[in-house]
């Protein structure tokens, strides 16, 4: 056995037996933030066989205070958090295969990304998101483990499609559509906690602990010093539209997608293109720079200044506009630029 996971197959919970099972298993990672780069910190180094992570963003100065694998230089480069992630998860731990995914989680790239998934890890900010993620957990039948943090608070949930409700039976209990927003500010050991259990969570479903999965719905505040586990056994709804007889996974139609978003917590607005394709960002960046605009970035993307606003445009063409959160506006400094 390898050295280097000597520790972990010491610990009866895994062993040699589950350490050869971690290296087989596939985990997809939705969103790249605090919650994302430190889970798949911890599941690089735990040595899992593959590892897809995926995110719209890119690295900017007020992440570096909680998300753990990006750097000054990452900033400066303004590199996207899937390219920044790639390269220091595999600078951590070369044995383990690392897939990065720049761009926005739809429904449509969740069910390409899923193929093959042992269990989906939820460290998304958006409610949108969270919701098709729960529906693909029950389509094709994958394990996922929600987790948000907001402040000092934070919580986390296990699914396993067939077993326990799903994130939209919980609706009916709990309120989580208000937890979906960090505009409160946030505190990194809140993430970590965070992390801890769906981590936790994550390694007993990879080595097919199934009786040790936590069934409860777990919260917590750590500046007010409360913690509370819920038991969830009743929760599940048989009317539910994602688990139930009648199912017709509802957050899987992409006509409900919104193409223009504001980003949660921000003066930014997102906007995807309705027309799939690549561009190029250095004859983009040629034409803008002969109309007169500054222009800089790098080969995953573009940074406009327009005055007040500044623009970010990646290579599928979808752009996120920083200084605004009118949508109208957005939307006409996005065709003034790319027509
Ligand atoms: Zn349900």
């Amino acid at each position: 056995m390898n050295e280097r996971y000597s520790r972990q197959v010491l610990f009866p919970g895994i062993g040699k037996e589950g350490q050869a099972k971690i290296s087989r298993k596939h985990v997809l990672i939705i969103g790249a933030g605090a919650l994302g780069s430190g889970s798949a910190e911890v599941l690089t180094r735990a040595g899992v066989g593959k590892l897809t992570i995926v995110d719209r963003d890119y690295v900017e100065a007020s992440n570096l205070q909680r998300q753990q694998l990006y750097t000054e230089e990452d900033v400066a480069e303004k590199l996207p958090k899937a390219a920044a992630a790639e390269k220091r998860l595999k600078a951590i731990n070369s044995d383990v295969k690392i897939i990065s995914i720049i761009g926005d989680a739809t429904p449509e790239l969740l069910e390409d990304l899923v193929v093959g998934v042992d269990v989906m890890l939820d460290a998304t900010d958006n409610f949108e998101t969270r919701m098709a993620m729960n529906d693909v957990s029950q389509k094709y039948k994958i394990p996922w483990i929600y987790g948000a943090c907001v402040g000092s608070y934070g919580m986390s949930f296990s699914m396993i499609p067939g077993k326990t409700p799903c994130l939209n039976c919980l609706l009916r209990t709990i309120p989580l559509q208000g937890m979906t927003c960090d505009t409160g500010g946030i505190i990194s050991p809140a993430v970590q906690m965070v992390i801890a259990h769906q981590t936790a969570e994550a390694l007993k479903m990879l080595v097919e602990d199934w009786e040790s999965v936590r069934t409860s719905f777990v919260s917590f505040d750590l500046w007010r010093n409360q913690y509370t586990s819920m038991k969830m056994s009743k929760a599940k709804f048989p009317g539910c539209l994602s688990c139930g007889e009648e199912r017709n996974y509802p957050f899987l139609d992409h006509e409900n997608m919104t193409k223009t978003t504001v980003l949660c917590g921000r003066d930014t607005v997102q906007i995807r293109p309705s027309i799939k394709g690549e561009l190029s960002l250095d004859r983009l960046a040629g034409q803008l720079n002969s109309l007169g605009y500054t222009v800089n970035g790098n080969p995953y993307l573009l940074s406009v200044e327009m005055g007040e606003e500044r623009m970010v445009i990646f290579q599928d063409g979808r752009a996120l506009i920083h200084g605004t959160k009118d949508l109208t506006h957005a939307k006409s400094i996005y065709q003034r630029i790319l027509g």
